[in-house]
């Protein structure tokens, strides 16, 4: 596996973007950042928010240098990951009474 990354910028949102970290929006006027990378020979272009990009760099430290990434399932801002009471707060789910006990 090798992972190289080819330029990192900060820029405003124009429109919506998704981050490749975590489940929510970038939304208009939100600052993000853009990351354009290779990994194993394959190209790839990524938006995180600002605070996500900044867990990725947390991760990737505890993990030794590099960090897989696993789109949209760790909780903005932390390595944490994402959880049905998570997605709940964040309106992406609806409580379902029928899984509750
Ligand atoms: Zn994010």
């Amino acid at each position: 596996m090798s992972y190289t990354e080819l330029s990192r910028s900060i820029r405003t949102a124009h429109k919506e973007h998704r981050c490749i970290w975590c489940p929510e929006k970038i939304l208009p006027g939100e600052k993000y950042e853009h990351v354009v990378s290779v990994y194993d020979g394959q190209w790839q272009h990524h938006d995180f928010h600002p605070e996500c990009a900044k867990a990725v760099g947390v991760v990737a430290r505890d993990e030794g240098g590099e960090c897989e990434i696993h789109p949209h399932e760790c909780q903005r801002g932390t390595g944490a990951e994402v959880t049905r009471e998570y997605l709940e707060s964040k309106g992406f789910l609806k409580p379902n009474p029928q899984l509750t006990t």
